[in-house]
């Protein structure tokens, strides 16, 4: 099924200029994007959306957590404007379409609208959170989160990079907080469009996804604490070894979780004073927990805090282990709203795609404003599922048809609300 060019509203050549064009903006030699939260390149890539929204004649606004809100009128100036968009931060290996797609995607509909005279009732709100990906600053989802309250600014603020670096330093250096109070910006509706970051469009030959819901996540730092010791004369039963208590949590949780249908992940290990000839004496670790149920997440975390519990007990050590768990954050699963998966719908009937629909496996800004109005996202394929890598790609036939169906759901959603 594929959607003929002719008919295509967004202007196609235009808007993977703009995705070549960012991709300069901290762009790595294996070809991704290092674009941290707040950094440098940041900056540079705010300036230049800034830009590209008052050349479409937008009204940019930028609240204290660095959040864009870029502004355009429509015909009924008593109603809250429908928003869009995504984010233009990248983890540090990161690809050129995870949050960017959403963002320039959302420039694409504003420029189609315009080129088509089309006036929308509502006025329309495209937007780019700060530190959707939260590699830099823990939590993820911040800038979003701080708009729906869930976070507290002067709290996160406070948050301090690996380098000791605050947010609210950050944030300061490149001058991206504005005078607007969060959440003072009131939506009628959100729509993401987004990369599916996974392999279920690919596989199943299908070019886009109406997106319902997303998974539930938490988030902990494990720090396990043993002893160190000289490799070569400490026998393995006189080692506290913090690293072999690691790796058999690690074994234990991930079978667990794929009991439970959830995942489980330990993306940071960090020795403490690591060398190749001392037996480890202590790390820190993080742990990523989904699924798609709370009841899953309460059974994923029931038995982390079992196997947490066991590594003093489990007679890998001699003298034992220490271990404390320390919760960092949650996001619990979230069902999209009716209204917005509905306008979703109609746009990928229009263009003729099959009706398929999909929870996400990775939370999104979506989740947080779902919270706040009615929300939903829209998936295009990730070539070999890949993402939060440099080789992470969606072609550009998908990327333009992305577009499109944001288009067609704004449109909806205008006539729906
Ligand atoms: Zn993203």
């Amino acid at each position: 099924m594929s959607v003929s060019p002719a008919r295509s509203r967004i202007d196609g050549a235009r808007l993977l200029r703009d995705l070549r064009e960012t991709a300069r903006i901290g762009a790595t030699a294996e070809g991704g994007i290092r674009r941290l939260t707040l950094s440098p390149e940041d900056a540079r890539v705010r300036d230049w959306l800034s830009r590209a929204v008052e050349g479409l004649g937008g009204r940019v606004e930028r609240d204290r957590i660095g959040n864009v809100f870029a502004h355009f009128p429509g015909g009924d100036p008593a109603l809250p404007p429908i928003g869009f968009g995504s984010h233009l931060d990248t983890q540090p290996t990161g690809g050129r379409f995870d949050g960017i797609l959403g963002v320039l995607g959302g420039l694409a509909v504003i420029r189609a609208l315009r080129a088509e005279g089309v006036e929308t009732r509502h006025p329309l709100c495209l937007v780019n959170w700060t530190n959707e990906e939260g590699a830099r600053f823990a939590p993820t989802m911040l800038g979003s989160g701080i708009h729906a309250g869930i976070h507290d600014l002067a709290a996160m603020r406070a948050v301090a990079d690996r380098d000791g670096v605050t947010l609210g330093a950050a944030l300061d250096a490149i001058g991206a907080a504005g005078p607007l109070v969060p959440g003072a910006t009131r939506l009628a509706a959100w729509l993401e469009l987004h990369i599916e970051q996974g392999p279920v469009l690919e596989r199943r030959g299908l070019r886009a996804a109406a997106v319902t819901g997303v998974q539930g996540l938490r988030w902990y730092d494990l720090r396990i604490a043993g002893r160190a010791a000289h490799a070569g004369t400490t026998p393995f039963d006189d080692r506290r070894d913090a690293f072999l208590a690691a790796a058999r949590l690690a074994l234990a949780l991930s079978e667990a979780a794929a009991e439970e249908g959830g995942l489980a992940t330990f993306g940071e290990v960090d020795l403490d004073r690591p060398s190749r000839n001392v037996v480890p004496g202590a790390l820190r670790m993080s742990v990523d927990l989904r699924h798609a149920e709370p009841e899953g997440l309460d059974r994923l975390e029931a038995r982390l805090k079992a196997l947490v519990a066991g590594i003093e007990t489990d007679g890998i050590a001699a003298g034992g282990i220490g271990a404390r768990l320390t919760p960092v954050s949650a996001s619990p699963p979230v069902r999209f709203a009716p209204v917005a998966i509905a306008a979703v719908r109609a746009a990928m009937a229009d263009l003729g795609l099959e009706a398929f629909s999909m929870l996400s496996g990775a939370g999104h800004d979506a989740v947080n404003l779902a919270g706040l109005v009615p929300t939903a996202m829209i998936f295009v394929p990730s070539k070999d599922g890949l993402s939060h890598n440099p080789a992470e790609y969606t072609a550009d036939a998908d990327c333009l048809l992305g577009a499109e169906l944001l288009l067609g759901a704004v449109l909806h959603l205008d006539r729906m609300l």
